[in-house]
């Protein structure tokens, strides 16, 4: 393979069935990948173990089946990868990058310093050794000064200090699992991913991936964060706003639905399309700079199903 050859992904937690709003990640990555003439990866992030629903993942790979999706190789499961978390977290730990915290999440609650999507941003109170008579919970990464710039294709210049926004932060954690952000920079560079397309939900979480990918040396892909679709009330599509799973016996319906909501603005025609016949007329006219530059977008509400 072509070291330098685009690669895009899907990365979706096995939290429940895919809704409208992993479908606009789902499609707006691979069109993008296909456009560049890259390849398009799939990968199952069950690393949260507590999270994870079974069943779901099956519901995933059948749901984007039905769609018409077609990935490149193997699906790359998550839980199976944790031998790699932990050969990199213990190269972290050797070279005196990262180190065990004794500190409660009501300790550090206490400390009444907060990151700016609500967390609480770690004072470092264990970066020096543990307090004597303490165990270790979690292990973090040590983070310095220093504003970190990007560009992303969607939303434009980014920056971010994580040292002063977010703190040194958790790459194993008390319940004994790898964090999102260790697993994804791990696994994005393993897998070559050049292009991360996804939700803005996520912006929050480039500065740190970015500041792990240079602490390893890794490739920094290219980032493009996609409006998050929320309902009229202005809440995001989640199982917790009870999206609807995606119907997988009318995927030509949603995915035009997917398609008007990154800007793609598909003709009438559409309408009475076969599956086929969207995806060639999508991969032919697909427009990154057509997305919304929002990082939050309603969704058709009169059209959004709740669940019973
Ligand atoms: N697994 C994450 C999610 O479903 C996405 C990770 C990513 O795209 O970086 O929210």
């Amino acid at each position: 393979m072509n070291p330098h050859a685009p690669v895009g992904r899907f990365a979706p937690s096995p939290t429940g069935p895919l809704h409208i709003g992993s479908l606009i990640a789902a499609l707006a990555s691979c069109l993008d990948a296909r456009q560049r003439g890259g390849q398009w990866l799939l990968r199952m992030e069950d690393v949260d173990a507590p999270r994870t629903v079974a069943g779901a993942a099956n519901t995933i790979l059948r749901q984007l089946e039905a769609y018409g999706f077609e990935w490149d190789g193997p699906v790359l499961w998550q839980s199976q990868r944790l031998d790699a978390y932990r050969a990199v977290l213990d190269q972290l730990v050797a070279t005196d990058l990262a180190y065990p915290c004794a500190c409660s999440r009501k300790e550090i609650a206490d400390s009444a310093l907060r990151a700016p999507d609500g967390s609480h941003r770690y004072p470092g109170t264990c970066r020096s050794g543990l307090p004597a008579g303490r165990v270790a919970r979690a292990w973090r990464v040590k983070t310095e000064a220093g504003r970190l710039d990007w560009q992303d294709l969607i939303l434009g210049t980014q920056h971010e200090d994580v040292w002063r926004e977010v703190g040194d932060f958790v790459l194993l954690r008390a319940d004994g699992q790898f964090a999102y952000q260790l697993a994804v920079v791990v696994d994005d560079a393993l897998q070559g991913v050049t292009h991360v397309v996804r939700g803005a939900d996520l912006l929050d979480s480039t500065a740190r991936q970015i500041y792990l990918q240079r602490l390893l040396s890794y490739a920094q892909p290219v980032y493009a964060h996609l409006p998050v679709a929320s309902n009229a009330a202005g809440e995001k599509l989640s199982k917790q706003t009870l999206a609807a799973p995606l119907n997988t016996q009318a995927p030509s319906t949603e995915l035009l639905r997917a398609l008007r909501f990154l800007g793609q603005n598909p003709p009438a025609e559409l309408n009475s399309a076969t599956l086929a016949e969207l995806w060639d007329w999508a991969r032919a006219h697909w427009r990154l700079e057509s997305v919304p530059k929002l990082r939050q977008c309603v969704i058709d509400p009169t059209e959004e199903p709740l669940r019973g």
